[in-house]
């Protein structure tokens, strides 16, 4: 039997009111169990409760009730060996502006116990690649190194579990794969587990082995990526005309519009139609393409083929 990293029970949170607002019920009792050794992804849009829910798993956002396990140790009954098992890269950018990353990791370090000898400021810095700015004022640093201290700073007691919450968003292509080379090499080389929240569909589906999705406080789906994902069937194919059509392609089963740069989207689900027919109802309708590429379903689109049934 393979052990779970986390075990969450009927998790709710209740946000207290701001001034004349009602309370906010962030979660509605979730459970959710990721397996440990896993790449797990939390997906859900904004404000569906995703940061709130890592942030009760690391301690640093109180839950209103439910049972939340870390690694085996419950978080009311051991709050200290709960807290030592998992490491948070936070979403906002909150970094103390007057520590080198050095010393922002050796006093991380000290908040959690880690004894001097045991420490590997140096190695970590190093494998986030900010070992030239070991020294430097945090406040020099840019968003993508800010955004590496944060991870550094997440793996200095090195924990069996790292949480990423929304690791790339507003991030670069190069600092985006070195965020998740970093990820897999801890994962594979370390056996961490690694549970992610991201609003990128493509990035959960590149990365991770489960996926659970939650929205509006709920979780409404979770099962392996291939099952959630590969059942999937919904494409997009853009398409440039060389000319602006007379018609649109007119095929059942495939819904199209013509954009506002001209270019025409034709829905269709794979099962049904292939690309072929779609090739077919464009040439049939007499245009020419000049450009044609595919859109791949959104987590807009997810949702409403999870909820469809329901
Ligand atoms: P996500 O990370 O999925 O975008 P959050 O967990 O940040 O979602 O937020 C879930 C809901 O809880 C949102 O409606 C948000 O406005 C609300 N919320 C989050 N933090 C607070 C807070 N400190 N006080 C009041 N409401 C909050
Ligand atoms: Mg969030």
């Amino acid at each position: 039997m393979t052990k779970n990293a986390i075990e969450i029970r009927d998790l709710t949170k209740t946000y207290a009111s701001q001034g004349a607002g009602a309370e906010k019920h962030a979660l509605k009792g979730v459970d959710l169990d990721v397996k440990a050794g896993s790449i797990f992804g939390l997906l859900g849009p904004n404000g569906a409760g995703k940061s709130t829910m890592i942030n009760i798993m690391a301690g640093l956002v109180r839950k209103t009730s439910g049972k939340v396990n870390i690694w085996g140790f419950d978080q009311d009954e051991n709050p200290r060996q709960s807290r030592a098992a998992i490491g948070v890269m936070p979403q906002e950018l909150n970094i103390d502006p007057f520590f080198s990353p050095r010393n922002a990791l050796e006093v991380q370090a000290g908040l959690y116990g880690v004894p001097k000898a045991q420490r590997q400021s140096d190695e970590i810095l190093r494998l986030v690649g900010l070992e030239d700015k070991a020294h430097a004022y945090a406040r020099t640093l840019s968003g993508g190194m800010r955004r590496r201290l944060l991870l550094a700073k997440a793996l200095v007691h090195s924990p069996q579990v790292l949480v990423l919450d929304e690791p790339t968003a507003g991030v670069d292509i190069e600092l985006r794969q070195m965020l998740w080379e970093n990820v897999r090499m801890l994962n594979r080389e370390h056996g961490t587990t690694i549970i992610l929240t991201t609003h990128y569909l493509e990035e959960a589906e590149e990365m991770c082995d489960e996926i659970a999705i939650i929205q509006n406080g709920a979780k409404i789906a979770q099962d392996s990526t291939s099952n959630l994902l590969g059942g999937l069937d919904a494409k997009t194919m853009v398409i440039m005309p060389e000319e602006a059509p007379s018609a649109l392609p007119d095929l059942e089963g495939i819904t199209a519009c013509q954009r506002d740069n001209g270019a025409i989207a034709l829905s269709y689900h794979t099962r049904q139609t292939s690309a072929e027919d779609v090739l077919g109802a464009v040439r049939a309708a007499g245009i020419r393409i000049r450009d044609v590429k595919t859109e791949q379903a959104d987590l807009e689109d997810v949702f409403l083929e999870l909820t469809r049934g329901a």
